[in-house]
């Protein structure tokens, strides 16, 4: 199956649907899905991130997220450049971004109130504090129940170390779906 028809959309004309989150602030994410596949809940979403809406830990996912800003603020943490863990990246309005599947990111905070666009490949399940695996190829940080990397192919060698970012903090999935 493939997504249906979307002919033309007045997406002011949908109502956002409201997100519950872990976020320490207890702000919610608004939603509005503007097209789906009903069997393999692919989806192109835009999402509305109230400034101050923050996580605290780093996630990932199994599938891969393209995102597109439309307007606001975001501070991220990347972790996937050699030598630039932990570097903390802003990004605006036109800022473009493509995830693999499986590829640790954050903690983030909206600056700004925040409008994304948003393109999931499956459903989408957050695996928040996950335990990873290091790419030997691309060095990426990769969720533990991939055997290959993301974004180079890279197999998870047998002797490939299994860490979790942060040890002492709880770790949890959440669906957004
Ligand atoms: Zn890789």
């Amino acid at each position: 199956m493939a997504k249906p028809l979307v002919d033309i959309l007045d997406t002011d004309s949908i109502p956002w649907i409201e997100i519950q989150t872990k976020d320490p602030s207890a702000h919610t994410i608004g939603k509005k899905i503007l097209c789906q596949d009903g069997k393999s809940n692919a989806r192109t979403q835009i999402l509305s991130l109230k400034k101050g809406l923050r996580t605290q830990l780093q996630e990932a996912h199994l599938c891969s997220e393209e995102s597109f800003t439309i307007s606001g603020k975001i501070r991220h943490t990347s972790w996937f450049h050699p030598g630039r863990d932990g570097q903390e990246i802003i990004t605006g309005t036109a800022f473009y971004s493509y995830r693999t599947p499986g590829h640790l990111h954050g903690p983030w905070e909206a600056l700004e109130d925040t409008i994304i666009l948003e393109i999931h490949t499956e459903p989408f399940t957050v695996k928040v504090n996950p335990y990873v695996w290091e790419c030997g190829t691309c060095h990426d940080k990769v969720l533990w129940e991939l055997n290959r990397c993301g974004n180079c192919e890279t197999p998870k060698s047998v002797v490939q170390d299994k860490f979790r970012p942060y040890p002492d903090a709880e770790s949890y999935e959440y669906s957004t779906g």
